[in-house]
């Protein structure tokens, strides 16, 4: 059968132990409805092949500058003088990214990929591929495959084809998502999906909309009907700073929790970190940058308590 959906991917990376039960290899999607300030997976969020800069990579414009003269349109120039790792003075390139078009042409000149494109349009065939190599780990150790994003569910043909094809292989499958698409999407991939990975980012649907930009009532409806039709989940709860990392918070999660508690088969709780912040400047964008101290080892356990005190499998991870 000629396969003809094609996925936009940034990663697949093997030997994850942190996207569902054993050995996974997790297929990670391009474009996600949602901004989260503190994403730490920020070349996720576009839909589109875009232009990322590594600056460990880059051994400056004096050494190299092969940039500089292959943009089309003449947007990468010559920075200011400032220092790299290892305290030594360096040129890098500065990208005007407001007109870049993302045609790659600089990114094919630069020999260390500090200029790079990030996203791949695969086939199916080709991610099974790749995923067929890891199927003996899976087998050994009760893993499977997880795919993620961004919002794997944007790209729901593909999405749905893949776990098709992961099931007819026998392999478990999981779906990290954001439950922020129409049910119709949800519905059409449970009978392939063993697992889903879902996030509660805030209960608080207001402040949902204003920090990430959608409100959170159809996240909660889905992850209602999911439990209704007999899906089973991981909720994950990533703990922000002035966000939701109070004891009133977790008891709205609580209440809403106990009338799924049947589908919940275990709950995450992701501490906030800041491996996403150097993730931005690759980016060559001028956001703003959600930054924070990560909630202290205490807090974390004393919210794990919390929730496990109403009969939930809680872990911190
Ligand atoms: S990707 Fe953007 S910056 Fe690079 S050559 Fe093309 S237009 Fe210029
Ligand atoms: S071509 Fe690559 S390594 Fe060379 S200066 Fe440009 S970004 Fe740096």
């Amino acid at each position: 059968m000629e396969d003809i959906k094609k996925g936009k991917t940034y990663d697949i990376q093997g030997f994850s132990v942190q996207d569902g039960p054993g050995i996974r290899t997790t297929v990670f999607l391009k474009g996600c409805p949602l901004r989260c300030p503190w994403c730490h997976s920020p070349e996720s969020q576009e839909f589109k092949t875009e232009l990322n800069w590594m600056q460990i990579r880059c051994i400056g414009i004096e050494a190299c500058g092969k940039c500089l003269s292959a943009c089309p349109k003449g947007l990468i120039t010559k920075g200011e003088l400032t220092q790299n790792a290892a305290g030594e003075d360096i040129y890098y390139p500065v990208v005007d990214k407001s007109s870049c078009d993302e045609c790659g042409a600089c990114a094919k000149v630069c020999k260390p990929d500090a200029l790079y494109m990030c996203g791949t349009d695969m086939s199916v065939d080709e991610v099974m591929h790749r995923l067929l190599r890891d199927k003996p780990f899976f087998d050994e150790s009760g893993g499977g495959v997880t795919v993620s994003g961004g919002e794997c569910l944007c790209q729901p043909e593909f999405t749905l084809e893949l776990l098709k094809r992961c099931k007819a292989e026998g392999i478990h499958t999981a779906v990290d998502t954001t439950g922020y698409v129409p049910y119709r999407v949800i519905e059409s991939v449970l009978p392939y999906t063993d697992l889903f990975l879902y996030d509660l980012k805030c209960m608080d649907s207001k402040l949902h909309k204003q920090v990430i930009g959608v409100p959170n009532e159809l996240i909660l409806e889905n992850a209602v009907k999911i439990a209704k039709a007999g899906g089973h989940m991981q909720i994950r709860i990533p703990v922000i700073p002035l966000f939701n990392d109070n004891e009133e918070h977790f008891k709205l999660y609580a209440d809403f929790l106990m009338g799924i508690k049947d589908a919940v088969d275990l709950v995450q709780l992701l501490p906030y970190h800041t491996l996403g912040i150097s993730k931005h400047d690759r980016l060559l964008k001028n956001e703003k940058i959600f930054v924070a101290e990560p909630p202290s080892d205490e807090l974390m356990q004393s919210l794990c308590k919390q929730l496990s005190d109403y009969g939930f499998n809680v872990k911190i991870h």
